[in-house]
């Protein structure tokens, strides 16, 4: 017996979940996880669902993180649009959108702050992910003791 239901299975639709999976490449577990099927122009990736097209972060963030109102926006803590990483992908309105490209474009004249090259949305996920320490210093190219201290608050004010 394989754990994979086959492709076609006789009973059931597959589930978004698992129409979803069948399109992303996780890689190796420790990056992005990539959508495999059709991308926009600006790479973000596609599903067609019967109801319309819709983007596959969007429908992962749904299926993995939660519900999401039609004018919620959600962006990438890593940006990369065809990642459908669920801890990669956050709410956040336009207005916060704007204010992360600013605060990036600051980070990359040479903020030399040692936490400036964790936007707060990445601080923000740092803070929910259930993740090790470790595993989130890796992602976001930090220290395991910076993203201890994100972790009990003290490190980074949010403004
Ligand atoms: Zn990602």
């Amino acid at each position: 017996m394989t754990p994979r239901a086959p492709i076609g299975r006789p009973r059931g639709k597959p589930s978004l979940e698992e129409v979803l999976l069948a399109r992303i490449d996780k890689g190796d577990g420790s990056g992005c996880w990539l959508w495999t099927g059709g991308v926009n122009a600006q790479g973000y990736g596609r599903l067609f669902r019967r109801r319309g097209t819709r983007f596959a972060h969007r429908l992962a963030f749904q299926v993995w993180n939660g519900p999401l109102n039609p004018d919620d926006r959600v962006r990438h803590t890593c940006d990369n649009p065809p990642c459908c990483r669920p801890d990669h992908i956050v709410k956040g309105t336009q207005r916060q959108n704007l204010a992360d490209m600013v605060k990036k474009r600051r980070h990359a004249h040479g903020e030399n702050h040692p936490h400036a090259k964790l936007t707060t949305e990445a601080v923000m996920a740092i803070r929910k992910s259930r993740r090790t320490g470790a595993a989130l210093a890796r992602e976001y190219g930090v220290s395991e003791s910076t993203t201890g201290l994100i972790r009990k608050r003290k490190s980074r004010r949010l403004g």
